[in-house]
């Protein structure tokens, strides 16, 4: 059966990687559910005067190998559903890279472009505020996901702090730099992107230099992934966002499109009129253009079965959560296109949230270069793990990450037990 429920197709992925580990239901038992689910009805002053209630949810998936972790979404689709996906998907995530924190993820159901700045923050403090239980640096630490940013966490870290008249950043993480964030976070997702993606290209005896790209999605990974990608003499010839997809076959300028985005209020609308850029009719499109590479920088469920056939790119690198569906992936591995899947692909942004919490509680902050080399270090180690299962197991990328992660959970369930 297809699905477009991102939880349905999570499971799918859990029972694949089970059936390879061989797990007794016990052993399942303890890695699959979510440990805590959270809903929340949030009242939230309008400048109008009047009250309008979100609701909103907080996924503690699991909190075997460390503090549940995870970021925070507003986003006029989320579900609970979705939001239980993200976050089992989070603690394979930190899992695969082997950092000490489990999984969680929170959603906010809003359309944050609806809601002025001081709407925005009165909403993000009381997230916080009925959440004030739940969270904390040794329980769960919540980062930036889709629509929320540095200045979201800023006030969501104010919140926390003050209700416990302390000062307590490592409560969240993906702070701006100047309240105890950490160098290289913002670009951190896209920088791990970019290790996955020169290590599979290594693998695959294929060069990064003059390769195809397109990136669905100009935001936080997508945009700084084609930053990222344009030293690397790649040749980016489709980028998309809300506004929709733009092609340009000798190349995109990626300096041009980064300052037109933020010279038209962080949207790449009306980029057709630069150079020689063309707006594709259907936004879609973009991800079945003949390149190398192919980028998925958005949302969820945006290659299903009804697409699948028609990619054309060798190797996906999924910087977004969940951007193809179980049905999909069974195409794709027929067609023989290398998957670096989102787990690891997209693994770089809470590797760094790792790093930014490890400098809180140190109180003594990195460099930006030691910052690169120590997730360097982490994302090719966490690739050349998952290639090995992959070929140890001979199964394809997604489930050999999936491997590698639930074998980590189950050695570590087993060695703390079960209390009372
Ligand atoms: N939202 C990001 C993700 O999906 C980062 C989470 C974090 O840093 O905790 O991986």
């Amino acid at each position: 059966m297809s699905s477009s429920n991102a939880y349905e197709n999570a499971m799918q992925q859990f029972d694949a990687a089970v059936k390879i580990l061989g797990l007794n239901s016990d052993q399942q038992a303890m890695i699959k559910d979510p440990r805590k689910v959270i809903q929340l009805m949030l009242p939230v002053r309008m400048d109008d005067g009047s009250i309008k209630v979100f609701q909103a949810y907080r996924v503690q998936h699991s909190i075997a190998r460390g503090p549940a972790k995870g970021g925070i979404r507003f986003h006029q689709d989320v579900t609970l559903d979705e939001v239980k996906a993200l976050a089992f998907w989070m603690t394979m995530k930190c899992s695969v890279v082997n950092v000490p924190f489990g999984g969680g993820k929170g959603g906010v159901i809003v359309d944050p472009k609806q809601l002025s700045m001081n709407e925005l923050e009165r909403l993000s403090r009381r997230y916080i505020a009925d959440l004030i239980e739940d969270i904390g640096p040794d329980r769960d630490v919540p980062a930036p996901d889709v629509n929320t940013n540095p200045q979201v966490m800023a006030w969501m870290m104010d919140t926390y702090s003050m209700h416990h008249r302390q000062h307590l950043p490592a409560v969240i993480t993906g702070k701006p730099l100047e309240v105890c964030g950490s160098e290289g976070r913002g670009a951190a997702t896209a920088q791990g992107v970019v290790f996955t993606l020169e290590e599979a290209t290594k693998a695959l005896n294929m060069k990064l230099q003059g390769a195809t790209v397109a990136i669905q999605g100009f935001g936080n990974a997508g945009s700084h992934a084609a930053r990222l990608l344009a030293p690397k003499g790649i040749k980016l010839v489709a980028i998309s966002d809300v506004s929709g997809a733009y092609y340009c076959e000798s190349g995109i300028d990626i300096e041009g499109a980064l300052s037109w985005v933020k010279d038209h209020k962080g949207v790449l609308s009306g980029f057709e009129k630069s150079g020689n850029v063309r707006k594709l009719d259907n936004p879609m499109e973009l991800l079945e253009l003949p390149v190398d590479v192919l980028i998925p920088a958005a949302l969820e469920n945006q290659i299903t079965e009804k697409n699948a056939s028609r990619v054309k790119a060798k190797v996906i690198a999924e910087a977004a959560n969940g951007p193809c569906t179980p049905e999909a992936d069974k195409i794709l591995n027929e067609k023989g296109v290398f998957m670096i899947p989102d787990i690891l692909c997209n693994a770089g942004g809470v590797t760094v949230s790792y790093f930014e919490w490890v400098q809180n509680r140190m109180g003594f902050y990195w460099p930006e270069e030691q910052v690169n080399r120590e997730l360097d270090r982490i994302m090719r180690q966490a690739f050349k793990d998952v290639f090995s299962a992959s070929q140890k197991h001979r199964i394809p990328m997604r489930i050999a990450a999936f491997v590698v992660a639930i074998e980590r959970l189950k050695k570590t369930s087993e060695l703390r037990g079960l209390y009372a």
